[in-house]
């Protein structure tokens, strides 16, 4: 072993390894002057703060601290600075026409091809929106958002992180009514029919196959899951380490989605206090969606239906606020409004959270930290300490002063990668 070309070797491996640690040495850091920076766990703001960023992680948060004459600084000295935001409920390839919805049209008319480029569109405007991570929950044809994940992998697009549900599940019918029977399974181009724990399990398998990390059920359109069904999703889901999420507006459906285990309830408008104690006492999150009138308006429906539904959802989140139900922010916007493009949209819903008055510094939280932990990614993103990723988002104003901040997000940073900063036209 202690031969010339041995000895030789180990020389080389060594000389290897030193020109290694000096080029570790010398990697440039990013540097981000805080000027305010959002501790989602407490939901406060700290003044003068420093985040050194390596690799595409937070390296450490603090004050004046040291680093290199040759990293890269930010000045965001004079901004209110938090980590990416998280929407738990979106539809990137949905876009339906304003006043007139109609799901069958648009699953004759447009290819997933067509929904897939559409999605890759919303996702940049979301990530440039400060959105760096989205749960896509469903109707996307037939597994459109797949490839725009894969698209966004390889380079070719870009957009947030995505949480991906695959194909919804639901009781046989999907979301439709009134199919003729000539066009039975129309709707499979959006959803999986399944009535009982096994047809449940297998779909669940499929769309782990084409690429989903939640899974999405529907109870309460086309019939009722019973809590065994919930159980059956949840028990296969967990077999892959993912969780299971159930659109269900209120009474048994919502009931059987609790006790049967699920992570979270999408939408729940008519949950009554006892279901959303129910809820608080076993962990389930709320996924609100909570539309203002303008986005029930763009359905089709008249002024007052809208006003009154407004009405419905104020009173839901002031009472599941008051309860201390568990909630993650999602919008669920599958209409824009005219003038408005899908980002604007989606927070149209902080309106009916201001008008439940809700503490802006909790509609943060719901869109950091707590949504992190709906997604099972709270060691991860959220909060913005050493070894999380570097999601930051910065704007110019107080969004404790006024929540509407964050409709103006000026500096946009994924994994230590700046895509917006201030001075761009985006
Ligand atoms: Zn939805």
């Amino acid at each position: 072993m202690n031969s010339k070309p041995a000895r030789n070797f180990k020389l080389m491996l060594l000389s290897f390894y030193f020109l290694a640690i000096g080029f570790s040495l010398n990697a440039q850091n990013t540097v981000i002057k805080a000027g305010h920076l959002f501790n989602s766990r407490t939901g406060e703001f700290v003044s003068n703060q420093m985040i050194i960023v390596k690799d595409g992680k937070i390296l450490e948060t603090g004050t004046n601290l040291k680093y290199s004459s040759s990293d890269k600084v930010i000045d965001l000295s004079k901004s209110w600075v938090m980590p990416g935001l998280i929407d738990c409920h979106v539809h990137i390839t949905a876009n339906y026409p304003y006043r007139n919805v109609s799901f069958n049209h648009s699953y004759t008319t447009e290819s997933s091809a067509l929904r897939a480029l559409q999605g890759a569109f919303v996702a940049k405007q979301l990530l440039e929106g400060g959105f760096t991570t989205i749960k896509e929950i469903g109707n996307d044809a037939n597994y459109a958002t797949a490839d725009v994940i894969k698209a966004i992998k390889k380079g070719w697009a870009q957009g947030p992180d995505i949480i991906y549900a695959g194909k919804i599940i639901a009781p046989y019918g999907g979301q439709t009514s009134g199919i003729n029977i000539e066009n039975e399974h129309l709707w499979q181009f959006e959803y999986i029919d399944a009535d009982n724990p096994d047809e449940i399990k297998k779909a669940v398998r499929k769309n782990i196959y084409y690429g989903a990390d939640v899974i999405k059920l529907v109870t309460g359109d086309n019939g009722i899951y019973n809590e065994d069904d919930i159980k059956a999703a949840v028990d296969e889901a967990k077999k892959s380490g993912i969780k299971v999420t159930v659109h269900a507006l209120g009474g048994e459906a919502a009931r059987n989605v609790i006790m049967g285990g699920a992570a979270a309830i999408e939408h729940g408008f008519y949950l009554d206090d006892e279901l959303m104690r129910l809820m608080k006492e076993k962990g389930t999150f709320l996924v609100g969606t909570d539309f203002s009138f303008d986005n029930w308006y763009s359905y089709g429906m008249d002024s007052s239906q809208a006003k009154s539904l407004e009405r419905v959802i104020v009173d839901r989140l002031k009472r599941a606020y008051k309860i201390g139900t568990k909630m993650a922010f999602g919008t669920d916007i599958i209409i824009d409004i005219p003038g408005l493009n899908r980002l604007q949209t989606n927070l149209k819903v902080l309106q009916t959270w201001k008008a439940a008055a809700i503490p802006s510094s909790y509609i943060l939280q719901t869109m950091t930290i707590y949504a992190a932990e709906l997604l099972g990614a709270d060691k991860k993103i959220g909060v913005l300490e050493p070894s999380y990723l570097a999601d930051i988002i910065a704007v110019d104003k107080n969004p404790l002063e006024n929540i509407d901040a964050v409709k103006d997000v000026r500096f946009v940073m994924k994994k230590g990668q700046i895509i917006k900063q201030p001075g761009s036209n985006l």
